[in-house]
């Protein structure tokens, strides 16, 4: 079977057995005043308000250590608010995490992978854990593994593929119950272009086809332009500005002319005017990957 052909049997088979519409809502996300103090006294999140309608894909921009992380944390019931409320799906991510949880898919740096299991035996254990039966689950774990092309490692020990490979593996998991709400913190990182763009066409696509809301961090600025409909900028635990690309990129058209070489304004045109720093480095993004890390 095709990559495209499985996709579209998945969309089908989500189709016949959409169970959680009860969570319909037109605002798939609601953020007011959103913030979190961790116990040190860092204040990663100081007040966030936004919306995100049903069916949107909504891209969270910003520098290292802006407090994306931690606010998709807090969207997927993983760190716990200190101000604020946010309602995913409709249910309040601090009273109500279990059904909040039955709607959401995460995809999150380095979280969720047991080492010791393979590929696909991790994909029907999140599918089991989402109360798929053991037949489903494994019909959809191979169709999800063919779609994103890794069908030659279903077989292997997690703790053997690389890290770009589990990345993807993990992603897959996400996606396993097919959920109304998708979080995904910098999805295709470190991936290579083929990839990257292979896991895009098939998010946009089951985003199409089954109204599927995609809450997405990243670095890159061809993803976001690509991929989301709404973005926001973060930075220093506050949201900057958040729009349209082409309207944030309208924003700045007047705006700082030597800093563009072109009269075309670029979103990362838009990112170093909102954020005065320039997209961060490697090195940057490891430290942030190793504190992550620790944290976990
Ligand atoms: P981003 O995802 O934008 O890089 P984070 O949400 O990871 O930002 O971090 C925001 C701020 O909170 C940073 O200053 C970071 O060092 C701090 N931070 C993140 N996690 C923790 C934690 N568990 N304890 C204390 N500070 C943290």
């Amino acid at each position: 079977m095709s990559p495209a052909r499985a996709l579209e049997e998945l969309v089908r088979d989500a189709r016949g057995s959409r169970s959680l519409t009860g969570g319909r809502v037109d605002d798939a996300i609601v953020l007011e005043d959103l913030a979190k103090t961790y116990p040190d006294g860092t204040e990663a999140v100081r007040g966030i308000s936004l919306r995100v309608g049903s069916g949107e894909s909504y891209g969270i921009l910003g520098p290292n250590g802006a407090g994306k992380s931690t606010t998709i944390g807090m969207l997927g019931t993983l760190v716990r608010p200190t101000g604020g409320h946010a309602r995913v799906a409709g249910f309040d991510v601090v009273a109500d995490p279990v059904e909040v949880r039955r709607r959401i898919g995460f995809a999150m740096q380095q979280a969720g992978v047991d080492d010791f299991a393979t590929a696909s035996e991790l994909m029907v254990l999140q599918g089991r854990l989402h109360g798929l039966r053991k037949h489903h689950a494994l019909t959809r774990a191979g169709l999800l593994l063919r779609v994103m092309g890794l069908e030659p490692i279903a077989g292997r020990r997690l703790a053997t593929l690389s890290g770009g490979t589990k990345r993807r593996v993990d992603l897959a998991a996400s996606l396993m119950h097919l959920p109304p709400i998708v979080f995904l913190d910098e999805p295709t990182e470190g991936l290579d272009p083929r990839s990257r763009s292979a896991i895009w066409a098939m998010l946009d696509h089951l985003r199409r086809q089954l109204g599927i809301t995609l809450v997405l961090t990243t670095h890159y600025m061809d993803e976001a332009d690509r991929l989301c409909d709404r973005i926001g900028i973060i930075d220093r635990g506050k949201l900057v500005v958040d729009g349209t690309p082409e309207a944030l990129k309208a924003t700045i058209s007047g705006v700082a002319p030597r800093r563009f070489t072109t009269t075309q304004r670029t979103l990362e045109d838009v990112y170093l005017h909102y954020t005065r720093r320039p997209l961060e480095s490697d090195a940057g993004r490891e430290a942030v990957d190793d504190q992550l890390r620790r944290a976990a």
